[in-house]
């Protein structure tokens, strides 16, 4: 190996450097939370850069947008180095970044749309609603919902399961009508063609077929990435694995981290067996790291005395001085708990913890519903890393609706975004409008006419007229969001929300990231795949907010202060969950909410039930599964926060 530069070897110790500089051919880096994984990845990459390897050879893949935001910041920082050239981020942003490149040896247009789940959902739902009107009312009820239907497909995309596999896993019941669900499923498949659009499973899909068919690509591909680096690997599914070896075996160097015991995405067919599978196929490598830098020794303590069960046993040593006692505190009932929360959230920032390295952490979205208003009784600022993303939101849409039909005239669903915003477009109405724009795609004089002749004193299209008379697929992007701004959405705005104001700081900000670019389709990827835009990110750290985030987002993160909240048996660990003998996932779960934690940690949850009804008028159910149970008693304070706080 190449001699090790001194800013390396001052910043590991001896198994992570051991772990930078002997990691050749295949290798697995197996180790639990905090012990420098991420880490270890990012100083292999200034190292192999030090040795001369140039960036453009290296391929980094992680999981989260967040993650990967993060990992290649670090990255540059410590290498010293842009990294310019080397392809980095999550498995969509390479798969985008692949079809692109090839789109003509895969039969598609360049100029492809990318989906998200609920540009997904409302396709879904359109051709659901279509094949039910053939169908006859009474036959409605039994169908799946979109949101379901979506999930089963996902799930045997995934999965590599056949439709009626997946169906038996998600729910026996629809085995009935199955036809049904495959006839959607076909209809929605045409539907993305015809719109010329790909949901996110199929970047995957498509991505695979690429190099299986192509050997040529795989070829000059393969030969390009000498250098292959996997974070969280314990979160791959099938497709992404596959993926993985096929770009590797030219050279062979595919170093992949993980810990299985924090693999959480079974539902989008994650499989930790990857692990072992990789570990047992020809001479891996493996290293492991024991040591953990992230918590203090009591919050360690308690780490290693709830690993998952079915996981690899990891005995972690702490060697931060000693904190606080990790709190398990028990309120009265989900407004207590929000009180109490957000009360604790005020100390701490009182006490100069800046509140960008405070979190609050629950299973599911809602659960923070409560917290959200107490928060914004106190004013005390917040961002969501759950919940609608920046660019999910109606008003960010609608924008990024424009500049879509501008560069992709097939796009069916945007059409019918934009034309709605104006006077008298209904549903019906821009269907009408769509279907007989259909023969005049890609010809903006024609496309101009036939909205003219739309146009009457009820259908109000002139600024929409105005707006593709200025502008076309070659503007920079900054200028049409000016554009549509100026000319009309801000009064839309004005009239239709009541937090106008907000929205248009939006779509200032989306303006400002748009500056960036010089063109509009780099800029439609980089929002829809890469971790270039993560705007929910930048506003943590440049407006400095306490986050809210769901367990799944803030994986591989930490923060100072941790709160994981909702800790009652049915909320967290889920009913559901429980209920499916999903238990093991939920440990899992658990058990990467409360390793995100530095200094201190502390489990909320409500020991009198709740007072908030949810999923229409249902209460969820109790599971008799409870998480502080496994606890052991010296491990943690008890706290009963009663209603005096
Ligand atoms: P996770 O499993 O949660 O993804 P990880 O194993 O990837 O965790 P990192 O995020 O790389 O762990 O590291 C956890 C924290 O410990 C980070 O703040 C990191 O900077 C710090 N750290 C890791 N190794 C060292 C070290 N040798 N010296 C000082 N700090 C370290
Ligand atoms: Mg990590």
């Amino acid at each position: 190996p190449n001699p090790v530069p001194e800013f390396i070897n001052n910043s590991l110790d001896l198994e992570q450097l051991d772990a930078v500089v002997n990691s050749v051919g295949r290798t697995l880096i197996v180790a639990g939370p905090g012990s420098g994984k991420t880490r270890v990845i990012t100083y292999k990459i200034a190292y192999l850069v030090s040795s001369g390897i140039k960036p453009e050879n290296i391929l980094l893949v992680t999981f989260t947008r967040a993650a990967s935001h993060e990992m290649i910041e670090r990255a540059r920082r410590v290498s010293g180095s842009d990294l310019k050239g080397m392809l980095a981020g999550t498995f969509h942003h390479v798969c985008n970044h692949f079809l692109r490149k090839y789109s003509k040896r895969v039969d598609i247009d360049a100029n492809f749309t990318i989906l998200d789940r609920e540009d997904a959902k409302d396709l879904i739902k359109h051709c659901r609603a279509q094949l039910i009107e053939e169908l006859g009312k009474k036959n409605s009820s039994i169908l799946p919902s979109a949101g379901v239907l979506q999930s089963i497909y996902s799930y045997a995309v995934n999965c590599g399961l056949s439709l009626r596999e997946a169906i038996v896993h998600q729910n026996k019941k629809f085995l009935g009508i199955e036809e049904h669900i495959e006839e959607i499923w076909k209809r929605y498949t045409v539907l993305k063609l015809e719109n010329n659009s790909m949901d996110y499973d199929d970047l995957l899909v498509k991505a695979l077929q690429l190099f299986e068919n192509n050997s040529e690509v795989l070829e000059i591909e393969s030969t390009r990435f000498r250098w292959i680096l996997v974070d969280e690997f314990q979160d791959t599914n099938i497709l992404q694995y596959r993926l993985l070896e096929l770009l590797s075996n030219v050279h062979g160097n595919l170093i992949v981290v993980g810990d299985d015991a924090q693999s959480i995405y079974s539902f989008r067919g994650a499989r930790f067996e990857n692990v072992f599978d990789f570990l047992n196929k020809g001479d891996t490598k493996v290293f492991k790291i024991q040591t953990n830098y992230r918590s203090t020794p009591e919050i360690v303590k308690l780490i290693n005395n709830i690993v998952p069960t079915n996981s690899v046993e990891k005995n972690l040593k702490a060697v931060r001085t000693s904190g606080p006692l990790p709190v398990v505190a028990e309120t009265w009932d989900n407004m207590e708990e929000a009180n109490f929360v957000a009360q604790k959230i005020e100390e701490h920032i009182n006490d100069g913890i800046s509140p960008e390295r405070i979190a609050v952490l629950y299973r599911s979205h809602y659960h923070s519903l409560e917290l959200q208003m107490e928060l914004d009784r106190r004013k005390i600022d917040y961002i969501l890393f759950s919940g609608p993303k920046f660019v999910e939101t109606a008003h960010v849409k609608d924008i990024i609706s424009f500049l879509k039909v501008l560069i992709n005239p097939s796009d069916q669903l945007s059409w019918g975004r934009v034309l709605r915003l104006f006077p008298g477009v209904g549903i019906s109405t821009s269907l009408k409008i769509i279907d007989s724009l259909r023969t005049c795609m890609g010809d903006q004089k024609r496309i101009i006419e036939k909205l003219k002749a739309f146009s009457t004193s009820r259908i109000k299209l002139e600024h929409l007229i105005d707006i593709l008379s200025s502008a076309d697929a070659e503007l920079q992007p900054a200028n049409v969001i000016q554009l549509v701004h100026n000319n009309f959405y801000e009064n839309y705005l004005d009239e239709k929300y009541p937090d106008a104001r907000e929205r248009k700081l939006d779509i200032e900000r989306l303006e400002e990231i748009a500056e960036r670019y010089s063109g509009i389709s780099e800029f439609l990827e980089d929002l829809a795949v890469s971790e270039k835009v993560d705007i929910e990110r930048e506003r943590v750290e440049k407006e400095s907010k306490v986050v809210l985030s769901t367990v799944h987002q803030a994986k591989g993160l930490e923060w100072d202060v941790v709160f994981v909240i909702a800790v009652n048996p049915g909320d967290f660990p889920s009913y559901f969950a429980v209920n499916e003998g999903n238990i093991d996932e939920e440990e899992r779960v658990f058990y990467v909410a409360i390793t995100r934690a530095r200094d201190y940690l502390y489990l909320v949850r409500q020991k009198g039930g709740r007072s908030r009804p949810m999923m229409g008028n249902r209460y969820v159910f109790r599971s008799g599964y409870d998480f502080i149970t496994r606890i052991p008693e010296d491990a943690v304070e008890f706290w009963d926060v009663g209603w005096d706080l």
